[in-house]
C-alpha cells in the first residue's frame, strides 16, 4: 500500500510536497486533501509522483501525515493532464493553475447554510449621506456584508450599522440546493436546411464523445447557437456534462433568456460577479455532476467537471479570451486542449474566426462547419463607407452629414439605430488650451480620460481618478482646459444635440457593468425605449434587436493606429461584428463606415463582403514575417517601481539570451506603456519558429538568473498585447 502522497498545495510559491498517509485517509491522485505546512493547513492536490516532482525530498521518517481528506470527487486524470499542460505551456507555477480548479475554497467544505444580508425596504431615521449611497446600491441585491460593502463602495461598518438600524436584514441561504434540470426537448426549434445539417454533425459529435475540434462558422444572424444548443442537447440526453464559454459577463444575461427558452429553465453561471455562496454551491454541482450546462467566462475552464462531454466556445475570435495576468493563457486554445485529454468535442463558433483557427482548418487538424446564410431569409446588412475628407462633419462634431441623415430617416420610419465607438468616456485627452499642458496619469504611460456622466479624469489602465481641476496645474490659467477627441459620452452629448427628442442610451463597460444592467439595456432596447444607442465593443457582443437597421461606425480608422500584428484583423472582426448587429429581423439593415481611408484594405473588404480576400492576405502577411500561426512569439516583461532597476534587469536577461536557431529576441526597450501603475516596464521579444519549443529555451535561460525581490518578471507565451 502506497503510504507516500505527493500533494500540490495551494501555494504557487512552494512547489510539491511528500506527506504519510495514515491508515484512516483512503486518498488517490486527485483527492483533495488539507496538508500541515508550518503551523497552517492547506488544501492541496494529490499526484502521481513522477509527474509532479519535487525538490524537497524528505525522508519516510520525517513525513508529516495528511491532516484530512475532503469528502469530494477526486480531480479526474484529464485535469490534472490540463493542469501540467497549462502550466508547462505557459511559464506558470502548477499551484497557480491549480488554484482555478478549486476555484472556491469554501466549497470544499461540506454543505451548510451562509448568511447573507439583504435591505429591508426600511429608511433609517439617520440618514448619512454613507447610508444614503449604499441603500442606493444595494437594493435588489444580497451578498454577505463585505459583498454588500465592495457593492455599495462603503466600508463593512456602514453595511453592519444599516444591519442594526433594521434597514438590512439576514437571510439564510442553503448553498447546496439543487439546481433545475435542463430539458433537451423543452422548445425545439424550428432549424432551416442548412442548420439541421451542421446541427446533426455536431450531434453525431457529441454521441461519438471522442475529441473533435469543429469550428462553426456562420455570419453574424445565421443561427450559431441554435445550431449548437441542440449539441446540448445531445449532450443533456447523454447526461453528460456541457461547458459554454463566453468572452464578456455583460453578455451572459441575454444567452441565460435564450437558453431558458430553449430548455426551459437557466443554466448554471460561473464568473466573476458571482456571490460567494453562489460561487460554492456552482463549484460544488459541478464537481459532483450534478450541473448539466454550465455557462461561463474563461475562468470555467478548468473547474472539475465530472463527466464532461462537450465544450463549446462562443465568439471564439475574441481577444479576450486570453487572460492578461497571473496564469496568462488563452482559453480558446485551454479549450481545445482540454476537449483533448477529456475526449470530448470542442466546437468554436464565429461569425469572424481568427486566423488561427482558420489555418487549424486550412492544415486539415479542425474540421469546419459552415453556415452560410442568415437564418429566416434576413440579408446581411448593406455596408457603405463614408469618406470623411469629402463628406465632413462640421468643426468640433463627429458625425457627417450622411450618417446625420440616415440617422433622421431611421428615427423617422421608428426604428433604432447603434453609434459604436471603441472609447469609452467623453473625451481621450485633456489639455490647457492656454499652456498645452496634458493630463496624464501619476502611475501610468497614459492619457487621463475625461468621464463627465461622473465627473471625473480617470485612467483606463490602473483606475485612477481625478476630479478635473477648474485651474491648469500648470499654468494655473483658470477654465483653460479642452476636451480632444471623442469618447462614446461626447457623441451622445452630439445625438442629444441634433435629436433633442431621440432617446439614447450609452453602453460601455461604465453603464452595462453587472448582469443586471445589461438585461435591463435589454429590455429596454426590445420594448422600443430606445432610438439611438451608442456604445463601445460591449454592443457587438452577441445582441439581436429586430428593429435595429441603422449601425454607423464614427471612427473605423482607430483600432488601426495600434499597429500591433492583430490590427487589422481585429478591426475587420470588430467592424463586422458591430455591423451584424444591423437587420437581424425582417427589416432590411444599413451600415455606414466612417473613415479617412476608405481604400484601406479592412474598410475594402468590408464594403465590398470580400472577407476572404482580406483573409488571405493578411495570412499571407503574417505568413512571409514569420507571425503567428506561423512563427511564436513570447514577451518577456521587466518592471520595478526604480526605473533603472528594472533597465538594468532586463539588460542582463538580454545578455543571457541564448543563441538558439530559430530564434531572435528583440530587446530589451522600454514598453510602449513604459510605466503601469506606478512600474516601469521594460520588454524583451522573443521570435520563434513554430518547430521550436521555445518554452524549454526560456525556462533554461531564465532558469539560472536572479534578480531583486522588487522586480518582476512575467513571461507572455503567445502574447496578444504588446504594450
Ligand atoms: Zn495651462
Ligand atoms: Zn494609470
Amino acid at each position: 500500500m502506497n503510504k507516500r502522497a505527493r500533494v500540490l498545495l495551494l501555494n504557487a510559491a512552494i512547489g510539491p510536497l511528500d506527506y504519510r498517509i495514515d491508515a484512516e485517509h483512503d486518498v488517490q491522485p486527485g483527492s483533495i486533501v488539507l496538508a500541515p505546512l508550518g503551523p497552517r493547513q492547506l488544501a492541496g492536490v494529490v499526484w502521481e509522483a513522477e509527474r509532479m516532482p519535487s525538490d524537497a525530498e524528505v525522508g519516510d521518517n520525517r513525513l508529516r501525515p495528511l491532516a484530512g481528506v475532503y469528502d469530494l470527487p477526486p480531480l479526474g486524470a484529464p485535469l490534472r493532464r490540463l493542469i501540467e499542460w497549462t502550466a508547462d505551456y505557459y511559464l506558470a507555477p502548477p499551484a497557480a493553475v491549480l488554484r482555478m480548479a478549486l476555484a472556491s475554497a469554501s466549497a470544499l467544505d461540506g454543505g451548510r447554510t451562509i448568511t447573507e444580508y439583504r435591505a429591508t425596504g426600511h429608511v433609517p431615521d439617520r440618514l448619512t449621506p454613507q447610508r444614503a449611497q449604499a441603500l442606493e446600491r444595494v437594493e435588489g441585491r444580497q451578498g454577505l456584508v463585505r459583498e454588500l460593502a465592495t457593492i455599495a463602495d462603503v466600508s463593512d461598518g456602514v453595511i453592519r450599522g444599516l444591519v442594526k438600524a433594521g434597514a438590512i436584514e439576514p437571510v439564510e441561504v442553503r448553498v447546496d440546493d439543487p439546481f433545475p434540470i435542463p430539458d433537451p426537448d423543452h422548445a425545439r426549434p424550428a432549424l432551416s436546411e442548412a442548420q439541421a445539417e451542421a446541427a446533426a454533425r455536431l450531434t453525431n459529435a457529441v454521441e461519438a464523445h471522442k475529441f473533435a475540434p469543429i469550428v462553426l462558422d456562420g455570419v453574424t444572424g445565421s443561427g450559431k447557437t441554435e445550431v449548437y444548443f441542440e449539441a446540448v442537447a445531445e449532450a443533456l440526453r447523454c447526461g453528460r456534462q456541457t461547458l459554454v464559454l463566453l468572452p464578456e459577463i455583460a453578455l451572459t444575461e441575454p444567452f441565460l433568456k435564450r437558453f431558458a427558452e430553449r430548455f426551459g429553465c437557466a443554466p448554471v453561471a460561473w464568473h466573476s460577479d458571482l456571490r460567494q455562496s453562489q460561487r460554492r454551491r456552482a463549484w460544488r454541482a459541478i464537481a459532483s455532476g450534478e450541473a448539466l450546462v454550465t455557462v461561463g467566462a474563461r475562468s470555467a475552464l478548468f473547474l472539475p467537471y465530472r463527466d464532461l462531454g462537450l465544450i463549446i466556445v462562443d465568439e471564439a475570435h475574441e481577444t479576450s479570451f486570453k487572460q492578461e495576468d497571473g496564469v496568462m493563457y488563452h482559453a480558446r486554445d485551454v479549450a481545445v486542449m482540454r476537449g483533448h485529454f477529456e475526449g470530448v468535442p470542442v466546437v468554436l463558433a464565429s461569425a469572424t474566426q481568427a486566423i488561427e483557427t482558420r489555418q487549424q482548418v486550412a492544415l486539415g487538424r479542425y474540421e469546419e462547419v459552415r453556415l452560410p446564410a442568415r437564418f429566416g431569409g434576413a440579408a446581411l446588412p448593406d455596408i457603405a463607407a463614408i469618406d470623411l475628407t469629402q463628406d465632413r462633419p462640421d468643426r468640433g462634431r463627429w458625425l457627417a452629414p450622411s450618417l446625420v441623415t440616415a440617422l433622421t430617416e431611421t428615427l423617422e420610419r421608428g426604428e433604432q439605430s447603434l453609434l459604436f465607438l471603441n472609447r469609452r468616456g467623453y473625451a481621450p485627452l485633456t489639455l490647457c488650451r492656454h499652456c498645452g499642458h496634458r493630463f496624464q496619469c501619476p502611475n501610468c504611460t497614459a492619457w487621463m480620460v475625461e468621464h463627465r456622466l461622473t465627473a471625473r479624469l480617470a485612467c483606463h489602465h490602473c483606475g485612477h481618478v481625478m476630479p478635473p481641476p477648474r485651474a491648469c496645474p500648470e499654468c494655473k490659467e483658470e477654465d483653460a482646459l479642452v476636451a480632444c477627441g471623442p469618447g462614446v459620452e461626447r457623441i451622445a452629448d452630439e445625438v442629444a444635440l441634433l435629436f433633442p427628442d431621440a432617446r439614447t442610451a450609452i453602453v460601455t463597460s461604465d453603464t452595462l457593468w453587472s448582469p443586471a444592467k445589461a438585461a435591463e439595456f435589454v429590455n429596454r432596447m426590445d420594448g422600443g425605449e430606445i432610438d439611438i444607442v451608442v456604445g463601445t465593443q460591449l454592443v457587438t457582443k452577441g445582441y439581436h434587436f429586430p428593429n435595429l437597421t441603422l449601425v454607423g461606425v464614427v471612427d473605423a480608422d482607430l483600432g488601426l493606429s495600434g499597429g500591433d500584428l492583430r490590427a487589422a484583423e481585429r478591426s475587420f472582426q470588430q467592424i463586422a461584428q458591430v455591423a451584424g448587429r444591423a437587420g437581424r429581423g425582417a427589416k432590411p439593415g444599413r451600415v455606414l463606415v466612417q473613415t479617412h481611408e476608405p481604400a484601406a484594405p479592412v474598410i475594402e473588404a468590408l464594403v465590398s463582403g470580400d472577407a476572404e480576400s482580406f483573409y488571405a492576405a493578411e495570412t499571407e502577411a503574417r505568413r512571409m514575417a514569420g507571425a503567428p500561426p506561423f512563427g511564436r512569439f513570447a514577451a518577456i516583461i521587466v518592471s520595478s517601481e526604480s526605473g533603472e532597476e528594472a533597465a538594468a534587469t532586463a539588460k542582463a536577461i538580454g545578455r543571457a539570451a541564448p543563441r538558439v536557431e530559430g530564434m531572435q529576441v528583440y530587446g530589451p526597450a522600454p514598453a510602449p506603456l513604459a510605466m503601469l501603475r506606478g512600474r516601469h516596464r521594460q520588454r524583451l521579444l522573443v521570435h520563434a519558429s513554430r518547430a521550436l519549443d521555445v518554452q524549454d529555451v526560456i525556462r533554461e535561460w531564465l532558469g539560472p538568473l536572479e534578480w531583486r525581490r522588487s522586480v518582476r518578471v512575467t513571461v507572455d507565451v503567445d502574447p496578444y498585447s504588446f504594450l
